[in-house]
């Protein structure tokens, strides 16, 4: 078994261990050393990436005790070698993972909820509780959570004794083998994980919940601590301060200015639909009721329906809307069906068309000259 220096300090940075084996895998290979400071995914966390003297190592994984380190590079068996993790992103793991157990033993102590999974991503935590929690409740939550954080209370993680274990309440997400390693925050929580966690809660910085999910009757909540909370808040920071500044609002109020805007485009909208209703209209009563195929400038499918339609109602006949720009043009047709489908097909087979319909009415795009289109009709 691979000594887990990870367990006894997660603070280690830094190692010399000896190479066990290597072998070549599908992704590189795979080397066992006698101890490390990677931790392998499990509990719900990634795995640790880093080196191991020149090598990358991009994953780790542990079966029955021993640790595979997944590198680019080959190591010689029976060399020492110098591993050294990321330890920036493990370190927002651990301030992630720990907040995460704090968020857990809270909603378990006030509102009774359990935790039945939970997934340690790149940047943020997820969390899903077996019964729903209003916004008000997790408010409560993430309040008390940072209360925690400020109080800077002190995190032990340790395997206890049989008997010491059958007097422990604790929370366990599943049925573990092997020995139950505890991790015990102080007057908050306790509960089996095998993960690295900080040392105090004061080293959390922040603990965020975001948004949340209905799912089988439970929840499901995304949460952020320490650094990817200060990410997060950046990002959103800057998002909201050009919002604001773009809309003249104070950024407390940016919602309801972004909501103002949209109810004013929507009634802009409907006046511009109106429009373009009455100078169809126009330009219909305007058309010679021998043309059968009409151009007009800056029209969307709909428009050239629209007018198609109008067209074919008020003249009869297979009427066509063209818009665009020297030999490229959408269109729309209209017109008895049967005999616009055979219209349609011989206009197909004369010009480059995409496109088709039915009901009385096609639409596409063709590629000709206007001078063409004309001719064709
Ligand atoms: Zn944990």
């Amino acid at each position: 078994m691979t000594e887990k220096l990870y367990e006894k300090d997660a603070y280690i940075k830094e190692f010399t261990a000896t190479v066990l084996d290597c072998k070549p895998c599908d992704s590189g290979f795979m080397v066992v050393l006698d101890k490390t400071a990677f931790f392998p995914e499990g509990g719900g966390q990634a795995a640790d990436i880093g080196v191991l003297d020149d090598a990358k190592v991009f994953d780790a994984q542990i079966e029955n005790g021993i640790v595979y380190h997944y590198t680019d590079k080959p190591l010689k068996m029976g060399d020492k070698v110098q591993g050294k993790i990321d330890f920036d992103r493990r370190f927002a793991f651990m301030q992630n993972h720990t907040g995460e157990h704090i968020v857990s033993g809270i909603a378990h102590a006030l509102f009774g909820v359990n935790n039945v999974g939970f997934h340690l991503g790149e940047d943020l935590v997820t969390i899903d509780f077996d019964k729903e929690l209003t916004r008000d409740q997790l408010n409560e939550i993430e309040y008390l959570a940072n209360q925690k954080v400020w109080q800077n209370l002190s995190i032990n993680a340790y395997y206890p004794s049989e008997e010491e274990l059958k007097n422990t309440d604790y929370r366990s997400k599943k049925e573990i083998d092997g020995a139950v390693r505890l991790v015990n925050i102080k007057d908050t929580d306790v509960c089996a994980c095998c993960a690295p966690h900080v040392k105090n809660t004061g080293e959390i910085g922040i603990v965020k919940l975001l948004d949340t999910e209905r799912m089988r009757g439970g929840i499901r909540i995304v949460l952020k601590c320490g650094a990817f909370a200060l990410y997060d808040y950046r990002t959103k920071y800057e998002n909201v301060s050009q919002i604001s500044a773009l809309l003249s609002s104070k950024q407390e109020s940016a919602a309801d200015a972004v909501k103002k805007l949209d109810e004013k485009y929507t009634l802009e909208k409907q006046k511009i639909n109106e429009f373009k209703k009455k100078i169809s209209e126009l330009t219909i009563a305007a058309v010679d009721e021998n043309a059968n195929c009409l151009f007009v400038d800056n029209c969307d499918t709909k428009d050239l329906q629209l007018i198609a339609d109008k067209l074919h109602k008020t003249y009869g006949g297979i009427k066509g809307a063209f818009s665009g720009n020297n030999e490229n043009y959408s269109f729309a047709i209209c017109g008895e069906d049967t005999e616009l489908q055979e219209f349609f097909n011989k206009f197909k087979g004369e010009l480059t068309v995409r496109g088709g319909g039915r009901g009385g009415m096609v639409q596409g795009t063709v590629i000709a000259t206007q001078e063409n289109i004309k001719l064709f009709f």
